[in-house]
């Protein structure tokens, strides 16, 4: 599942190919994907993209008259082809610009989403309750002290909880707890703010990284067999139950918390 550097790395290879293109329109090949299309009949002709925006795992099409909304889902990817190129399977939907371009949905699952809003976008039902960006200056240490206050469940479902941040993911959540040295287990009110400070931090490297690796290793979006430049993860404790923790050299354990699958070291981590 796409996650947010795999979002971000999106975001960064499509926009200056998008940016400056003219929607002619839009061509769905299905009537929904999570949610119902905006639809051919959607007032998109003519919209000029000025932008593409993250929010969350949300990429924003900023276009002169509103903002399409896009969501990668379970599967979904995104390329860019010449508008006549026939279809694959899987390939829902095109948004085709007037110089003969069209950026393509391939979605095999359909959980992903791409609705037109002509209001600002951050107060859309879908974005208006999430939390601050992991990048964002207010996600500090203090912050995630100050929001756990009284919190008996785990720190990790804590801090994968989008109300809370948003794009910590299982991988990222297991990943940055381990770097800074807590255990996913603990409940998140019993955490001190030193500690969030350290994990605040971690959220934002593990992060920064992934986006990193996402930049080196990114396709050409313009290849009509492209696909998202998934980064191969550099990834410490994450998938490797039964491994050498590479700071203690014991083995990693996994177990289920919140009914996901967390990695952790357990003399690293408490
Ligand atoms: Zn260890």
């Amino acid at each position: 599942m796409p996650e947010l550097p795999e979002v971000e790395t999106t975001r960064r290879g499509i926009e200056p190919h998008l940016v400056g293109r003219t929607i002619e329109r839009l061509v769905c090949r299905v009537p929904r994907l999570r949610w119902p299309l905006p639809g051919e009949a959607a007032s998109l002709a003519g919209q000029q993209v000025l932008g593409v925006a993250r929010r969350a795992k949300y990429l924003l099409l900023r276009c002169s008259g509103g903002t399409l909304i896009l969501h990668l889902g379970m599967s979904g990817h995104l390329h860019l082809v010449a508008a006549g190129t026939p279809p694959q399977t899987h390939d829902h939907v095109d948004l085709v610009f007037t110089d003969g371009s069209a950026l393509r949905f391939n979605d095999a699952r359909r959980f992903g989403a791409l609705l037109w809003t002509p209001d600002d976008p951050h107060r859309h039902p879908l974005l208006v309750e999430l939390g601050p960006e992991p990048f964002a200056a207010e996600m500090d240490g203090a912050y995630l002290y100050r929001r756990s206050r009284g919190r008996k469940g785990s720190v990790k479902p804590f801090i994968m909880d989008q109300q809370v941040v948003v794009g910590v993911g299982n991988i990222y959540a297991s990943e940055a707890l381990f770097r800074a040295g807590i255990d996913p287990r603990r409940p998140a009110g019993s955490i001190g703010l030193a500690r969030y400070e350290r994990l605040a931090a971690a959220i934002c490297e593990v992060l920064t990284e992934a986006i990193a690796a996402g930049g080196t290793t990114i396709r050409d979006f313009t290849d009509a067999g492209g696909k998202p430049g998934y980064f191969r993860r550099q990834l410490k404790v994450y998938g490797r139950e039964g491994e050498d923790c590479p700071a203690c050299g014991r083995p990693i354990v996994c177990s289920r918390i919140a009914g996901r699958s967390t990695y952790f070291c357990r003399k690293c981590q408490n």
